[in-house]
């Protein structure tokens, strides 16, 4: 197996340019780990060096993690399923979506271009009511592959808006960046863009794709009380989003409608919902 020197980047087979130099145990994954010397530069470095859970003490709990935080479970009890600190949890929760980043890429550039696009809005809030986020995705028809996520503050309902300090509306520059996202994922020929009849839409939609098809319908009513996701129609033309969008409201907890558990930083939901989205198309959907 080749190695590559952490100083001079140089590369080849142990015997060229690098000397086995011993190794050590790790406890963690009771692994014994190579330690090399480069011949050239004289650095010391083992394979442990270039991975990526590099000085994680925790990296076996690193998958059952990911696996609780997309199954409902918040981030101080899956610290105290796991025996981790909170702490420990929260920089995993930005490992994990780093990764997540990574293999959702990889996975969309293995999959076909996607041919049918639907595309809408959630709401939810970090840290009070008073700070309203918006949570755009695109997800493709049919197969309710997740292809793009953006989080984005928005302002008060304007029944609300006199009572709290104003706040800037960011949906736009989300928008927008999902879209230019969503380029490189979907087919230059025959595109069809559903969503709901939302007037910002339109004009974003026919910057980035002006050769797509937008389709717009009206917005209907939830089917149960509180649930606006799934919607009361015998047959809903945005079913997969809406579908995707009531996913992730059931095993994300920080979206569960009436929760003691809510989002305190916008950074920090877009990483769960990377790591869940990630472990959306991986396990809970099939590619068309
Ligand atoms: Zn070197």
């Amino acid at each position: 197996m080749p190695v590559q020197c952490v100083r001079c980047q140089s590369e080849g087979r142990v015997s060229s340019n690098f000397v086995r130099d011993g190794f050590f145990y790790r406890t963690s994954d009771s692994t014994k780990v190579q330690r090399f010397r480069c011949a050239l530069c004289r650095a010391r470095f083992s394979r442990a060096t270039s991975h990526s859970c590099f000085r994680q003490k925790k990296r076996q709990k690193n998958e059952l993690l990911r696996r609780l935080l997309c199954s409902g479970v918040s981030l101080r009890r899956s610290a105290i399923i796991l025996r981790l600190t909170r702490v420990t949890v929260s920089r995993k929760l930005f490992f994990l979506s780093r990764m997540a980043k990574i293999q959702l890429h990889a996975r969309h550039s293995r999959l076909p271009l996607a041919q049918v696009v639907e595309f809408d809005d959630l709401e939810t809030f970090e840290h009070s009511i008073a700070k309203p986020l918006s949570v755009t995705l695109a997800v493709e028809s049919g197969s309710r592959r997740i292809l793009a996520i953006a989080v984005s503050s928005m302002p008060l309902r304007p029944s609300r808006a006199h009572l709290y300090p104003r706040r800037p509306d960011q949906r736009s520059l989300g928008r927008k960046s999902l879209l230019k996202e969503l380029m490189s994922l979907t087919s230059p020929k025959n595109l069809v863009i559903k969503s709901d009849s939302n007037p910002h839409y339109t004009n974003d939609i026919g910057q980035h794709f002006p050769y797509a098809i937008h389709k717009r319908f009206l917005g209907k009513r939830g089917a149960l009380t509180g649930q606006g996701e799934l919607k009361k129609l015998r047959f809903d033309p945005l079913f997969s989003l809406n579908h995707t969008c009531a996913m992730l409201r059931a095993n994300i907890n920080r979206l569960f409608r009436k929760t003691w558990c809510t989002t305190k930083r916008k950074d920090r939901l877009l990483a769960h919902l990377l790591i869940y989205a990630n472990y959306h198309n991986q396990n809970l959907t099939q590619p068309l």
